[in-house]
Parts: structure tokens; sequence; C-alpha cells
């Protein structure tokens, strides 16, 4: 209890009984408090007590109703206990109506004189005990209102952190709406030009064929014809034939590069051993004298598109011919290897090899590593390689030094539904 809340206020305005129940008290170690009159004990209460002992020859109309507001304005936890001293029979009955007449329905204990100090000091302890009970229930509630508060603040501050994620939340998602609907807008812009670019290259390029070959029909027709030329004009026809006719070949491979982008390339089982012996049939250059390929035998099926792939073998292969000293043979060994459902197919010469600081840009369009003074072409057939083998979800790459022949791969899908052959090699 604090320090107000144990002591007990006594008023007795007659006799000696104020004074001495409060020395009966004092010697009990309970501290008292005397009075002049019931107005001075309810104003004292007010700032704190433990209990009352009000006589009741002090009780009158006005001090009963001074008692009743005093026990009107208590807090809802309190019942300030009251004992009412008298000197019995009527008396008694007369301090209790005068009590309940006025509404006092506190704890009301009542002391018939003459005043026992066992008595007295067992119903003060009583009371006291009753008003400690009382202010440990205040401490409960002002602890759960403060518990309350601490939660309310949290509360609080929880529900703004939430208001503020939720800002950062609509923000992040405004963002990203707007990062997505600006790539949109930017790959379909892309695509559009892509496409619009593709389709005028594919233009260009067929229409430009026309006057070409006419060029070149008439100067073949110059110089069969035209018997009486000087050796000087017939060479000036040669040159613009042997330049048209390189132009020509130009134009055929910027449009089958073209092709490769917009043309559909449905994928199915491919036997690797009929296309490459296809192949090899067709031109002499892949044939000896000019050159020997020498193909592993029984060779898998990959998933591919037959004529892109045909495509890509025939470019490593002529390269493979092409690119070798002036006066060697070009030895062109085709194999396979075969790892976790793909198929590896390496082509490799005894050529003249790519440095490897050459290795990525050869694949650009239009790069070449040798002058066409001394190997034609017009270094676009690796570009194909690469396009295509990508479209076709595989993928291409080499192993050179320079000086030490080449060896190029291209990687595809195996074909599963096909009885394996199975390949094993470096
Ligand atoms: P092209 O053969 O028409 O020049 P490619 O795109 O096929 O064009 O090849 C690009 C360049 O890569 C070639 O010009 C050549 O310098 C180099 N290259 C390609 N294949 C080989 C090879 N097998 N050996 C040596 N160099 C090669």
């Amino acid at each position: 209890m604090r320090g107000l809340d144990d002591r007990v206020l006594i008023t007795a305005p007659t006799g000696r009984d104020a004074a001495n129940a409060a020395e009966v008290l004092r010697a009990e170690r309970i501290a008292a408090v005397v009075c002049p009159d019931v107005p001075s004990v309810c104003r004292l209460a007010g700032e704190g007590a433990g209990a009352l002992i009000v006589t009741q020859e002090s009780l009158t109309t006005e001090t009963a109703g001074c008692l009743l507001s005093l026990f009107l304005n208590q807090p809802p936890w309190s019942d300030l206990p009251l004992i009412l001293v008298t000197s019995g029979g009527d008396a008694t009955v007369r301090g209790l109506s005068l009590l309940r007449e006025f509404g006092v329905n506190s704890a009301v204990t009542v002391l018939e004189r003459p005043l026992r100090r066992l008595m007295l000091v067992s119903a003060v302890r009583a009371a006291l005990r009753a008003r400690e009970r009382q202010c440990q229930v205040r401490d409960l509630l002002s602890q759960r209102d403060s518990m309350l508060q601490e939660l309310c603040a949290r509360a609080e501050s929880l529900e703004q952190s939430q208001r503020e994620l939720l800002t950062a939340k609509e923000t992040i998602a405004r963002h990203a709406e707007h990062l997505e609907q600006t790539v949109r807008e930017r790959t379909s812009r892309l695509v559009e030009t892509n496409a619009q670019l593709e389709a005028f290259s594919y233009s260009v390029s067929h229409d430009m064929r026309g006057p070409l070959r006419a060029m070149l029909q008439y100067a073949q027709i110059l110089l069969e014809e035209q018997t009486g030329m000087t050796a000087e004009g017939r060479v000036y026809l040669e040159r613009i034939s042997r330049a048209a006719t390189r132009l020509d070949r130009l134009i055929q491979d910027v449009l089958l590069y073209s092709r490769v982008a917009r043309s559909e390339m449905p994928l199915a089982p491919v036997d690797l051993d009929r296309l490459i012996q296809e192949i090899v049939q067709q031109y002499p250059e892949f044939r000896p004298p000019r050159a020997n390929v020498v193909m592993q035998s029984a060779l898998p099926q990959v998933v591919a598109h037959e004529a892109s792939l045909t495509q890509c073998l025939s470019n490593l292969l002529s390269n493979a011919v092409k690119f070798v000293p002036p006066g060697r043979t070009a030895e062109v060994r085709v194999r396979t290897v075969q790892t976790n459902g793909t198929v590896r197919i390496w082509i490799e010469d005894n050529g003249i090899g790519i440095a490897p600081k050459d290795h990525q840009r050869i694949f650009n369009i239009f790069e070449r590593v040798h002058s066409p003074k001394d190997y034609d072409g017009t270094g676009i057939g690796l570009s194909i390689v690469k396009k295509t083998v990508e479209r076709m979800g595989g993928a291409v790459g080499l192993v050179s030094e320079l000086g030490q022949g080449t060896r190029f791969w291209i990687d595809l899908p195996y074909n599963n539904t096909y009885e394996p052959y199975l390949t094993r090699g470096r």
C-alpha cells in the first residue's frame, strides 16, 4: 500500500474515544490520525486512507451527506471500510439507518461500547486487509492500463509500418508495371524493326540479283561473240564478270542469312550418317583428289531441321577443305560424341588454324580472318551456321590454334526414339 493508504482516520468529537482508539492502534503500529469532525475525515480520506472510524454521535444529516459524497466519488476498485462506533442498542440502529437513508452502502463494521482493545484492533486489521486487497486491485488495474497503453502505441506503430509497407509495395508494383510496360513496348518495337530490316534486306538482295545477272550475261555474250575486241578490253570484261559473280555470291549469302531468321524450322529426327554421305557425294570439292573427308561409321540420329542442318554442315565442310595451306590436301574427319541427350558433331581439319583471339568474332557476319585474295569467301558462312544452330536449340564452337588445324563442333539434341549408336571419342 502507498503511504496514506494504510492510515486510519478517526473522529469522535465528544469524549475520549478518538484519543484512546488512536493510542491503542499506534501501540499496534497502525498509523492513526485523529480528526476534529466528519468533514475533516472526508477531506483527508480524499487524499488516501486505509479505514475510517466514526462515532454514531458525530453523524448528523449534514455529516452523513458528507460521507455519502466521499463514497460516491470513489474509483471503481475502492470500497473504503467504515467502522461505526456506537453505544449499542438504539444508537446502533439509528446510526445504521442514517447511513442507509443517505445511501452509504460501503463496508460498514459496527463496534459497540465499551470499546475493547482486542475488538478494535481486530476490526481495524480486518478493514486494513480488505483495503490492502483493494489497493492491490488498483495497482493491477493501473499496470493493466499502462500495458494497454503500450500495446496501443505498439499497435499504432505497427499499423503505421504496415501502411508504409503497403505504400512501398504499391510503389514497387507501379514501378514494376511501368518497367514491364516499357520492356514490352521496346521489345515489340525491336521485333517490328527487326522484321522490317529483315524484310528490307531480303527484298533488296532479291531485287539486286536481276540486274546483276543481266550484267553477267551481257559480259559473257561480249566475251564469246565480240571477236574484234582488244586483249585489254577482254581483261576488263573478265574482271567485270568475276566481280559480278562475286557480288552475286555475296547477295545469295545475304539472302540465305536473312532467310534463316525468317523461315520456319520444324524439327524432326535426322539421320546424320545418310545426310553427311549425301553432302560429300554432292560436292566434288569434298572428294579426292581435292580432299579426303573421313566419316566415323554409324553416326547417330539428331533432332534438327534437315535442310538447315545440311546448310550448316556444308558451310563447315567447305571451310575445312578451303582453309588449307597451298599444296596441302585437306584431310577432314567427321565424328560424334554423345553425352546426356546431346550429340556433339566434330568437323576436324588439318588446315591453317585460327588464333584463339579470333574464335569469337568469326561467327559475326562479314568477319574474316584471311583476305579474299588468299581464300575466297564472303564472311557470312559461319554467321549462318551460328544463327541456324541456335534456332534449332543447339550450340556451335571450335578448338583451334594458328597452324594446327581447326576442330569445329555443333551440339544438337540426340533423338531418343532412335536405337542409339553409342560413339565415344575425345
Ligand atoms: P568465309 O569462309 O566465306 O570467309 P565464314 O563465315 O565461313 O566466311 O568464315 C569466317 C572466317 O573464319 C573465314 O574467313 C576464315 O578466316 C575463318 N575460318 C572459318 N573456318 C575456318 C577453318 N576451318 N580454318 C581456318 N579458318 C577458318
